[in-house]
């Protein structure tokens, strides 16, 4: 059932309480700098709608993991630095070209009479962020009394940060039982690209899944089986589907305790096309100054570790992404933070975006994808790119997420 979304109401003039994701990673220096303002920048469509139609808005978010102490090194106050910023240089379609300008406040807590007395006094497309959510150990805890207190501050919820809306935090599934609430846009969209992906699928559907663990995607796996039409493995969970068919894999990160599932997983796969790699890029440790050689074939010597797929590998698999229509892609094929280990990452980037161009829905989860996509310099290129690591993934492995079955249905 389709969530309702701040598309479908009219909240003119509304004090709204908006939880975005502002978990941004910050450097070691004092003050602490952002390094990447992406997740900021992914709010400012939501921000815009709402301040456009007179709301006031309270923005609350939570930042690393201070567990539940008011730790400085946490605190929010550089994004409400970094989004006045970002917001002075939006332009007011209705002012001649000028910066909408709004001076973002900060509230040094996110509940008690401090930050009521502030969110009280805001007048319309007034701007006030909130301290960091998990300052207070309630949030984590979903504590009701929590909940409510942040519901007081305001008239109605909109929930947009997706990279959380897997936990079942007061923030994401407390607040909605004392406030109306409804989807933002950064939310929306992910609903509608992974939801779509996996209920409606324009078809060839396929999944390209890689990294490190076969134990973090055996639930993606087991759930994508009755709905793709491929499934393509690389990165080292490639490694643990080969040695569980009895292929020589050398010194490759195994993980030994699933090759029993990796076996079923196989088996389970009969009716799909399920690829592995057919050959692969060696070294003989994990480190740039490895020595390096490729494969001829599938097996791997002693003493020797694969750090990426193959060039037939990586042939195969082109040929399948470009005969897709919906593709979905989490975790790299190989060790690419190392340049000479990230050929067939990259070649199955552009691939998707090759397929893309032609037509192909793409949809790009995980940190690791979206910086290796974002490297190659591919991210506009692809239909969509997920904000959320282990969100997409319990997404994918078609798991209720607790902050969207908070919200109301349309
Ligand atoms: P994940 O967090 O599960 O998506 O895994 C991403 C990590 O898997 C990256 O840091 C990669 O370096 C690592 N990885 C990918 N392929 C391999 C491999 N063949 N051997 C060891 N690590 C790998």
């Amino acid at each position: 059932m389709p969530k309702l979304t701040i598309r479908d109401i009219d909240l003119k003039n509304k004090k709204i309480l908006m939880r975005a994701d502002y978990n941004v990673p910050l450097d070691k220096s004092s003050p602490r700098q952002i390094t990447d303002d992406t997740r900021i920048k992914e709010s400012i469509p939501t921000i815009k709608h709402l301040i456009g139609q007179g709301c006031s808005l309270i923005l609350c978010s939570h930042l690393g993991r201070p567990k539940g102490k008011a730790l400085p090194e946490f605190s929010l106050k550089p994004v409400a630095e970094r989004l006045s910023e970002l917001l002075g240089q939006e332009v007011n379609p209705h002012t001649n070209g000028q910066s909408i300008g709004v001076r973002v406040k900060f509230a040094s807590d996110c509940v008690g009479d401090e930050v009521k007395k502030l969110a009280g006094s805001l007048k319309p497309k007034d701007i006030l962020l909130l301290e960091n959510l998990r300052f207070h150990p309630e949030e984590e805890k979903n504590n009701e009394n929590f909940a409510k207190q942040l519901s007081e501050l305001a008239e109605f919820f909109v929930q947009d940060a997706f990279g959380t809306v897997h936990r079942a935090h007061a923030s994401t599934a407390g607040v909605n039982k004392f406030l109306p609430s409804a989807a933002g846009f950064l939310l929306e969209k992910e609903i509608k690209y992974l939801g779509d992906s996996l209920q409606n699928p324009k078809r060839p559907f396929v999944a390209i899944l890689g990294g490190a663990k076969v134990s973090d995607k055996i639930g993606v796996i087991e759930n994508l089986i009755p709905k793709v039409d491929a499934i393509i493995i690389g990165g080292a969970m490639a490694y643990t589907f080969l040695k569980a068919q009895g292929i020589r894999v050398g010194s490759s990160r195994v993980e030994e305790d699933k090759l029993e599932v990796a076996k079923e997983i196989c088996k389970k796969s009969g009716k799909i096309t399920f690829l592995l790699p057919v050959d692969h890029v060696i070294a003989d440790k994990l480190d740039k100054a490895a020595n390096v050689e490729n494969t001829n074939g599938i097996e791997i010597k002693d003493g020797w570790m694969g750090v990426d797929i193959g060039d037939s590998s990586i042939s195969r698999y082109c040929t399948v992404i470009l005969s897709a229509k919906t593709i979905v892609l989490n975790g790299p094929m190989g060790v690419f933070e190392i340049d000479r280990f990230a050929k067939g990452t990259n070649a199955i980037s552009y691939a998707i975006a090759d397929a893309t161009s032609n037509g192909a829905v793409s949809i790009i989860g995980g940190g690791d994808s979206v910086s290796a996509v974002k490297k190659a310099g591919l991210a506009e290129k692809m239909s969509h790119i997920s904000t959320g690591g282990g969100a997409s993934l319990e997404f994918l492995e078609g798991k209720e997420l607790p902050g969207i079955a908070a919200l109301k249905d349309k």
